[in-house]
C-alpha cells in the first residue's frame, strides 16, 4: 500500500513540479544523491575509488520531448565518459532508453546509443542499459539485441519482479551478455510481476543461479545490483561450494548512501563492489523510487521537515 502511493506520487505531474521546490525534500535529497552536477558526481566517485569501490553514473531524467533534448542527454554523456578517462577513474555509466528519445522512435534511441557505445569502446569504458517500466520491456532488449552482438562493452539491466525474465536470460545468453540483476522499481501490475516481496526474493535467487551456471561457462557477465544482504550470503555461498568460482568474480551493485556497511564487509570478502552515482536536476521521481522501497527511508524524509 504505501510501496504503492510513494510509486503513484513518483508518476504524478503535479506532485512532481510541486515537492521538489519544498526545502526539505532538498535537503533529504542528500541520502541517496552526492549533489545535482556533474562535478559532485566526479568528486563522490574518486572519492569511493580511494576506497575500492568503482562507480556507476547515471544522469536522472525520463521521457524527453524532443530530438533536442535526446541530443543534450547523448552529448552530457560523452561528456562523462571523457572526464571518467581524463581522471583515470574505473567508472561505468548507466542510462535510459527514453532519456535518449526511444518515446520518439526506437531507431532513434537506437542511434544515440550507438553513438554513445562507439566513444565508450574507443575509451575502453562500459555502457550499461537501465530497464525501466514494462511498456519499454520489450524495446529495450530488442535495442540491447541489436548492439549486443557489435559491442562488448554494454549490458542491460533486468527485473527478477517479471515472470518473463527467465525467458529473456535465456533468449540473450548466445550473444554473451552483460545482465545486471535487480528486483524492480517500478509499480506493474500482478498478470505480469510478481505482487508478493517474497515471491520476487525467490525468482531473484532462481535468477542469480540461472546466471552463476551461465557465468561459469563464460556466457555472461553477471551484476547482482541489490542491498539485500540475505540474497548476497547465498550468492556467496553458492559460489564458494563450486571451485570454478571465486568471491573474486563476484559483482554487486549498490545506491549511493545505501548499505554501506554491508560494501565495506564485501570488499573485505574480495567481492568487486560499485556504487552507481545518481545526479542531475530531475531527481524526483527516481528519489520518489528509493523512498518506496524502503518505510523508513519516510521517516528521514520527515525528520528533515522537522529539522526546518
Ligand atoms: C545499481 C542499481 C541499479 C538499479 N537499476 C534499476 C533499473 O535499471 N531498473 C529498475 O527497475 N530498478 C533498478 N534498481 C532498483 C531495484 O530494482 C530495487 O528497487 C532496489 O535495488 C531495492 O531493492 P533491493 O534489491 O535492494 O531489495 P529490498 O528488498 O528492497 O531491500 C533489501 C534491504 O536493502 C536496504 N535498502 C533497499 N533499498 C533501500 C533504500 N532505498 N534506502 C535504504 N535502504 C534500502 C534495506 O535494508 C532493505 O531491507 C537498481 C538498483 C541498484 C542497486
Amino acid at each position: 500500500m504505501f510501496r504503492r502511493i510513494l510509486l503513484w506520487v513518483s508518476e504524478n505531474h503535479y506532485l512532481n513540479n510541486k515537492l521538489p521546490k519544498m526545502g526539505f525534500v532538498k535537503r533529504a535529497r542528500s541520502k541517496f544523491m552526492p549533489g545535482e552536477t556533474l562535478e559532485e558526481a566526479l568528486q563522490a566517485a574518486s572519492e569511493l575509488e580511494k576506497r575500492d569501490t568503482s562507480t556507476v553514473f547515471t544522469l536522472l531524467g525520463e521521457s524527453v520531448e524532443d530530438l533536442d533534448e535526446s541530443r543534450g542527454v547523448v552529448d552530457h554523456y560523452k561528456t562523462v565518459l571523457r572526464e571518467v578517462r581524463n581522471r583515470n577513474l574505473t567508472s561505468e555509466i548507466s542510462l535510459k532508453l527514453t532519456q535518449i528519445g526511444v518515446d520518439l522512435g526506437s531507431g532513434i534511441a537506437s542511434d544515440n546509443l550507438r553513438e554513445i557505445l562507439e566513444l565508450a569502446q574507443r575509451l575502453n569504458l562500459f555502457v550499461w542499459i537501465d530497464i525501466e517500466g514494462s511498456y519499454y520491456t520489450d524495446t529495450t532488449i530488442d535495442i540491447y539485441k541489436g548492439v549486443a552482438g557489435k559491442y562488448s562493452n554494454v549490458g542491460i539491466c533486468l527485473q527478477a519482479y517479471l515472470y518473463r525474465t527467465t525467458d529473456d536470460i535465456q533468449g540473450m545468453l548466445a550473444l554473451n551478455p552483460a545482465i545486471r540483476l535487480v528486483k524492480g522499481a517500478y509499480l506493474e501490475s500482478e498478470e505480469i510481476a510478481f505482487p508478493q516481496k517474497k515471491d520476487v526474493d525467490r525468482n531473484y535467487l532462481k535468477l542469480a543461479d540461472e546466471l552463476l551456471v551461465a557465468r561459469r561457462r563464460n556466457e555472461v557477465r553477471a551484476v547482482f545490483a541489490t542491498h539485500d544482504s540475505k540474497i548476497i550470503d547465498q550468492i556467496m555461498s553458492t559460489i564458494v561450494l563450486h571451485e570454478d568460482l571465486n568471491l573474486g568474480d563476484l559483482e554487486v551493485h549498490m545506491l549511493y548512501g545505501i548499505s554501506k556497511h554491508v560494501q565495506e564487509s564485501l570488499l573485505q570478502s574480495g567481492v568487486k563492489v560499485a556504487v552507481l552515482i545518481a545526479y542531475g536536476s530531475s531527481w524526483f521521481p527516481w528519489y520518489m523510487r528509493r523512498l518506496a522501497e524502503r518505510p523508513a527511508n519516510l521517516w528521514f524524509l520527515l525528520s528533515r521537515m522537522l529539522v526546518g
